[in-house]
């Protein structure tokens, strides 16, 4: 205000300075009239008409009535003095009283022309053309200050009127001007017209926050008026913060112009939302610049980034993003937890034999490139036929529940535990010397001797371990775990309870033993061999892979609790090998779109005969072998004679029980999938078709014990309308798992890669729907304007439809291991 008071009495001082120069210069030029030359010129007529007029009165010798006139000249002229006339001879004939000692007084103490002319005045008078003497006329000398000069002088005086009244009203009129110019000419009209082609909001705001100016997309965006925004403060609009939380004018640190105005700084970026009249809301991105400098702030410019549009959708998409990241750790816990379901052994906990194969040739593979140390133990209970005999195979299995317990407890951490047969593990620690090894196996066997059992508190377990490692130079993981497993026949013919390491000796020791000591046959069959003929198997004919999987879990899941695992882990291989010989036979029968020729039959069976050759040449196992072959005569029987041979006892009847298994098995899972040239039937037809033919191709008795195996555990899962095995469960999990990820990570190349992989699998799954999503996911991504919105949108819609089944699957698998413990027990 003050500032504003003296910028305006600058202006008026200015303005003042150039009128009292005009003033001056008239009065130079001679255009104000001058008032003392005036005065003068009036005093000199006057003083000779009253000179004409006692002339007159001198040639009359009317002294008297001179002398009356005079005197009444005096009385009535304030500026008069007195009047005297004086003759040539310088005798005053006549006065108006003390004119001789004013005049004498004048004529002897003033100096200079002007000051004579101004208070004393003669005028001489003649008498018949003679000069005869004078009239003299003294006049009052005007009061004498220092101001005198300025104040007898008119244009002083009017320069000092000047001065003054115009400084004051100058300096009011200027304020007013610019009051004025401040509130609607502050911006010229020309830069508010620019402003108004802004498609941002634009406000210029006064050091206070008041509105100067709101650019028109300002006006029209908030709907109010510019002529109501002027003035007001730009904090009391109806600002609120995100979520209608109100906001209000006292927050000033909210607001980016009240902060630019105190700090003198710029705000960026900051975001407010705005209520409108309709209560609807918009959102801005606020940038406010200050105006001015530090010791001068003149206020701010704000302007206003209509971002409302692209918040709601980043809001949409984040929300999105949201369901998308909480879809993809539930997957990824279920993945986890079907990974479980599918790795592990029911009734211990522990690694069943393919997983752990799985994991153990990762483990060998490292040691081999890394050349570490890696070691191997074998462990089995003692005697434990007796603890079934004596106390029952419910108190057997808690017997291994609390062994397999102890065991994972020490070991899972830093290694791989395995069931590998009824009542024996097998431990392989990676980084482990066979020094430490034999430690750990050591405090393995004094952990199980030390279990105590409340019921039957009598009951007292010990194991014998047998420990080998890599030194020794095993061809492949399975030689490793038969040398731990010479050395724990080794410590069961020393008399168990110990730990036996492995040394070179034992191999030949373990050959002659074998014909004093009853040694069961081991199970000689290389994970890697059977990994790398399925990888064959699925490059050449993908469909056949996924069935082969599909029979191997329903074998293993049919034989729980009847064989024991190392006899599962055998007819699961058998399962997943019995079509290995399908990589031999040619496209166009392999491919066929159609129902085979009885020529083309004959390609098969001969490639059946091929794969029962390959097996028998890789594997030194009979057992599996004969499963294999036993199954292919137990099909082309069937089919020939219409009968399948009876369960005998002997010693082939384990063999012949697998076969027949896997012909079950096999022969369900073919009827349910479906081909290029019929659609699979439902399950319970299937297990209808499976009753028809039981006597026949099927042995009835195990039909029967396969149908409650899979009613009991719906092992089918569902996936739309599918049944799809727990590897291919899992696999879409993970599949699902890594698109997901890309997505959030806007890895396009990755999205396109994991979507296409999906895709694949869904399809080899035949699960349409899945399919049919990961193509059209894939669509997008390959499409020129590539939307993130839509992808997330059916890229949620695809991880619901995997989560659902990935639920439906976990809840039958806990319902199948629920109903085989009850059974069991
Ligand atoms: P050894 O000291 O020589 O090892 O004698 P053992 O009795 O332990 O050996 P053997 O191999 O003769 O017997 C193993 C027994 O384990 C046979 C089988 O009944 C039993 N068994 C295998 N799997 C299970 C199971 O899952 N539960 C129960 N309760 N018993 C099982
Ligand atoms: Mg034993
Ligand atoms: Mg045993």
């Amino acid at each position: 205000m003050l500032r504003e008071f003296i910028a305006s009495l600058r202006l008026a001082f200015a303005l003042v300075c150039v009128g009292v120069s005009l003033i001056l210069g008239g009065q130079w030029l001679g255009l104000i009239p001058d008032m003392d030359a005036m005065e003068m010129r009036t005093r000199q007529r006057y003083c000779e008409a009253i000179a004409i007029n006692a002339s007159a009165h001198v040639r009359r010798q009317q002294w008297v009535d001179l002398t009356t006139i005079l005197k009444t000249q005096v009385e009535r002229n304030d500026e008069i003095l007195s009047i005297g006339l004086r003759s040539d001879l310088g005798t005053l004939r006549l006065d108006t009283g003390h004119h001789q000692e004013m005049w004498s007084d004048l004529t002897q103490h003033e100096s200079g022309e002007e000051a004579r002319l101004v208070e004393a005045i003669s005028v001489p008078i003649t008498l018949n053309r003679r000069p005869w003497g004078s009239v003299e006329f003294c006049f009052r000398k005007p009061a004498s200050s220092a101001w005198a000069p300025f104040t007898r002088h008119a244009v002083f005086r009017l320069i000092g009127f000047f001065v003054i009244a115009g400084l004051a009203s100058y300096t009011l009129f200027v304020a007013k001007i610019m009051g004025v110019f401040r509130k609607t000419q502050v911006v010229p009209d020309r830069v508010r017209q620019a402003l108004d082609t802004l498609a941002e909001g634009l406000l210029v705001l006064d050091e206070q926050g008041k509105i100067v100016l709101a650019n028109r997309a300002f006006t029209d965006t908030i709907g109010i008026p510019l002529e109501e925004l002027v003035k007001k403060s730009a904090s009391g609009l109806s600002w609120t913060l995100p979520h209608n939380q109100e906001l209000s004018p006292s927050d000033d640190a909210t607001y980016p112009w009240t902060a630019a105005i105190a700090k003198t700084e710029l705000q960026s970026e900051r975001m407010l939302h705005y209520r409108l009249a309709d209560g609807r809301n918009r959102i801005f991105s606020v940038n406010a610049a200050p105006l001015g400098s530090d010791d001068q702030q003149r206020g701010a410019l704000a302007t206003f980034r209509d971002v409302t549009h692209v918040e709601e959708h980043r809001e949409e998409l984040e929300k999105m993003l949201g369901m998308l990241r909480s879809s993809r750790d539930e997957i990824e816990r279920k993945n986890s937890e079907l990974e479980i379901l599918a790795t592990q052994d029911a009734l211990t906990g522990c690694l069943n034999r393919r997983a752990f194969f799985e994991r153990f040739d990762a483990f060998w593979r490292t040691a081999q490139t890394n050349n570490t140390p890696l070691s191997c133990v074998m462990i089995d209970n003692d005697h434990f036929k007796n603890v079934n005999d004596t106390y029952g195979h419910h108190i057997g299995d808690e017997v291994l529940r609390r062994v397999s317990q102890i065991i994972r407890d020490m070991h899972q951490d830093h290694g791989l535990v395995c069931r590998y047969g009824g009542e024996e593990f097998c431990v392989v620690f990676p980084d482990l010397t066979l020094k430490q090894a034999l430690d750990e196996a050591e405090k393995t066997r004094a952990a199980i001797a030390a279990i105590q059992f409340e019921e039957p508190a009598e009951l007292k377990l010990t194991a014998s371990l047998g420990v080998s490692e890599l030194r020794f130079n095993p061809a492949d993981p399975q030689e490793l775990i038969n040398q731990a497993d010479a050395c724990l026949y080794v410590a069961k013919r020393e008399g168990r309870n110990r730990v036996i390491a492995y040394n070179v000796n034992m191999a030949d020791q373990a050959e002659q033993d074998q014909n004093t000591v009853a040694k069961p046959q081991r199970l000689d069959i290389s994970y890697q061999a059977v990994t790398a003929l399925m990888s064959a198997l699925s490059y050449r004919d993908a469909k056949t892979a996924e069935h082969s999987r599909r029979v191997a879990d329903l074998c293993s899941r049919a034989s729980a609790q009847i064989l024991d695992p190392a006899q599962i882990y055998v007819l699961e291989i058998a399962a997943l090998l019995h079509d290995i010989g399908k990589v031999g036979v040619p496209d166009n029968v392999l491919l066929k779109p159609g129902m085979l020729t009885e020529q083309e039959w004959e390609v098969m069976r001969r490639h059946d005969r091929i794969g029962v050759e390959i097996v028998s040449s890789t594997f030194s196992c009979d057992e599996l072998t004969s499963i294999i072959a036993a199954h292919q005569w137990i099909r082309l029987e069937g089919q020939r004679s219409g009968s399948v041979p009876p369960l005998n006892a002997d010693e082939n009847g384990q063999v012949m029980w697998c076969a027949k298994m896997l012909t079950i098995a096999d022969s369900y899972d073919a009827m349910i999938s479906d081909t290029v040239y019929r659609q699979g039937c439902s399950h319970d037809d299937a297990i209808a078709e499976l009753r028809r033919c039981a006597g026949t191709q099927f042995d009835p008795e195990l039909v029967e014990h396969f149908t409650r195996a899979i009613d009991e555990t719906a092992l089918a899962v569902t996936l739309g309308a599918f049944a799809v095995g727990k590897q291919a469960a899992i696999q879409i999990g993970i599949n699902v798992e890594r698109l997901a990820e890309a997505l959030t990570q806007k890895d396009l190349k990755a999205l396109q890669e994991h979507a296409a992989q999906l895709a694949v699998t869904a399809n080899h799954c035949g699960l349409e729907s899945v399919t049919a999503a990961a193509n059209q996911i894939c669509e997008i991504t390959y499409s020129e304007n590539l939307q993130w919105a839509m992808l997330l949108r059916d890229t949620n819609e695809l991880l619901d439809t995997a989560r659902s089944a990935q639920a439906d699957f976990l809840r039958d698998a806990l319902e199948l291991e629920n109903s085989l413990s009850f059974e069991s027990s």
